[in-house]
């Protein structure tokens, strides 16, 4: 991979919470001038095969996922997500893991739509479920049937304190943290914690516990977040040193349910070429 090649490793497509379809998504990808994009929808690796299908020439896909876990080391629990790359989508306690964690979390969008519907709001499942069009069900779903029922103008206001912020807010039974990097080592795949720092969307983590993964088979820490202070990805970067954790930077795009484009953050040529070294799931893939 060349110094100046432009590597974003954290999107989300119709699989998950985006809204553009997987080769929708590599397509913009290109356009938006990347050399490497990674797809890492939510609790899913149902994207990846349109993806391949759809690769423009020129562009590398990392074929991913980002895992919804949970730290129990406190009471309650803090949630936390961890991206998985070049993992082998067929290892089967993975999978299983995968299938639950997707379950789980349609019970809990449906239990957080029959609160807003039990104070009278008016937004259906079915609805909802739609909307999702078979992807993995999330909060922004949700958020898109507040913004159509004209409750709220934005996703932004939708994740505010008097909605799913708070109010209705519910926790999911996400995959325990280090059972989930000791799956995606053992499926050959390479775990990144995803926005460690990002104490605006809620509790975070220990430093110290970010040791403890990093330990038993943390690969790398995401450091250039839109929902990183730049104080806080100094902090990462710096822990990153100190436990020779590789670092990334991405976008995190989930077209039109965030504001954030393809690229506004990118990770280096160096982290890259040590992620795919690790890797022992599948490969990078490239057309043409
Ligand atoms: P869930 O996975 O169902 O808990 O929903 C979390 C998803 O909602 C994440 O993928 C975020 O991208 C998105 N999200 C979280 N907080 C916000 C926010 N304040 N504004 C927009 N999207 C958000
Ligand atoms: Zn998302
Ligand atoms: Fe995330
Ligand atoms: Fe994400």
């Amino acid at each position: 991979m060349s110094a100046s090649a432009r590597i974003d490793l954290h999107t989300h497509s119709t699989a998950s919470d985006g809204t553009l379809g997987p080769a929708e998504l590599v397509r913009a990808a290109r356009d938006a001038g990347l050399d490497v994009v990674a797809l890492t929808d939510h609790d899913t690796t149902a994207g990846w095969v349109d993806a391949v299908a759809a690769l423009p020439r020129g562009l590398t896909l990392i074929r991913g996922a980002e895992l919804s876990c949970r730290w129990f080391g406190v009471e309650p629990a803090v949630p936390l997500h961890l991206l998985a790359y070049l993992f082998d989508p067929d290892e089967p306690e993975l999978v299983a893991e995968l299938a639950r964690v997707r379950r789980v979390r349609e019970e809990r969008g449906e239990r957080i739509v029959r609160l807003l519907q039990a104070d009278g709001i008016p937004v259906s499942w079915s609805e909802i479920l739609a909307g999702a069009a078979g992807g993995t069900v999330g909060r922004p779903h949700i958020a898109q049937a507040l913004i159509r029922a004209g409750l709220v103008a934005t996703t932004t206001e939708a994740f505010g304190p008097d909605w799913l912020g708070e109010r209705y807010r519910l926790p999911k039974d996400d995959i325990d943290v280090f059972r989930a990097v000791a799956l995606v080592r053992a499926a050959g795949g390479v775990p990144v914690f995803a926005h460690p720092r990002a104490s605006r969307r809620g509790r975070i983590v220990p430093d110290d516990l970010i040791a403890q993964l990093a330990a038993v088979g943390l690969a790398g820490l995401e450091a250039d977040h839109e929902d990183h202070s730049p104080a806080e990805r100094e902090h990462v970067r710096r822990l990153a040193a100190e436990l020779g954790l590789l670092v990334t930077g991405s976008s995190d795009f989930h077209a039109t349910h965030k504001t954030v484009r393809l690229g506004a953050f990118t990770t280096g040529p160096e982290a890259y070429e040590r992620i795919v070294g690790l890797a022992r799931g599948v490969t990078p893939v490239a057309s043409g």
